[in-house]
């Protein structure tokens, strides 16, 4: 526990880190201007700044947490040797770790979705509304998006389909693979950027389909729960992608007053709120 406390392991978060940050600027700016879902839409829009902090700040929090609190519950589960549950469970049988990469990873992405999807749906329409409505309160919506949660949403987020994943037991690799996926899909769904994947938009979720998510309730914003895959939100009745309208018609953001542009205020409104 001792190594997140030094120079090194805050270094190692914050360096890629860094790296994906020019990536993806470089990248989905110019995509915006090619192909802009929102004309017009400010590069340095309002609380860009604000996004910034989030983007470095809520890993250097959560990682250590979710490592610290991952390793307890695992050594408590099956003590030293960190095997995973269904591979305890499957003595004798072949283990996922045996499976070919390529299907470990879509597996841990399709369980991590399902996950992923009842929680985030939860956190919509239940008390804890409040730990995710600060990722739904800016007005124009960027990849950069993709980094503003409350480090609450995202220690719940990290400890449900995070650990259900490694509590299953995959091979580390499918899991190293995933890492920059998952950051690089989470910015393009944000990105203001017109894609809606033609025939696949029933299958992956794509700009037009999460941008939906961020509109008002009456239209997509208690719709459009997947994060990778679309098609959970059809089997569970709530996929919204009207093939006549745009969410760029629409004005993003919530109800709720939240101070703007301080990471601060932020992180401490929903202590405030009862
Ligand atoms: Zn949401
Ligand atoms: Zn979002």
């Amino acid at each position: 526990m001792e190594v997140i406390f030094t120079l090194s392991y805050w270094a190692s978060i914050l360096e890629p880190r860094a790296l994906w940050f020019a990536g993806l600027f470089a990248g989905f700016t110019l995509l915006g201007i090619w192909l802009p879902a929102k004309q017009g839409q400010k590069i340095f829009r309002d609380e860009y700044r604000t996004d910034v902090f989030y983007w470095f700040l809520i890993p250097l929090i959560c990682l250590p947490v979710y490592y610290f609190l991952t390793s307890i519950i695992l050594t408590l589960l099956y003590g030293d040797d960190g095997a995973g549950l269904l591979q305890l469970l499957q003595q004798g049988r072949e283990p996922f770790t045996n499976w070919p990469l390529w299907l470990q990873v879509i597996a841990i992405r399709l369980i991590a979705d399902l996950v992923d999807y009842w929680v985030h749906r939860s956190l919509h329409r239940s008390r804890l509304w409040k730990w995710h409505a600060i990722h739904h309160m800016p007005k124009e919506v960027d990849w950069l998006t993709s980094a503003r949660s409350h480090p609450l949403n995202t220690l719940l987020e990290l400890m449900s389909s995070g650990l259900v994943t490694v509590l299953i037991g995959f091979d580390p690799a499918a899991f190293a693979i995933l890492v920059p996926f998952t950051l690089i899909y989470g910015a393009m769904v944000h990105s203001n950027v017109s894609w809606d994947f033609g025939p696949l938009r029933y299958v992956f979720a794509s700009p037009r389909f999460h941008r939906w998510h961020h509109t008002s309730l009456e239209l997509g914003g208690d719709k459009n729960y997947a994060s990778v895959f679309a098609f959970i939100d059809l089997i569970f009745g709530t996929f919204y992608l009207p093939k006549d309208d745009r969410p760029d018609n629409h004005p993003f953001g919530i109800a709720e007053s939240i101070p703007e542009n301080s990471f601060l205020k932020q992180t401490l409104w929903p202590f405030r709120q009862r």
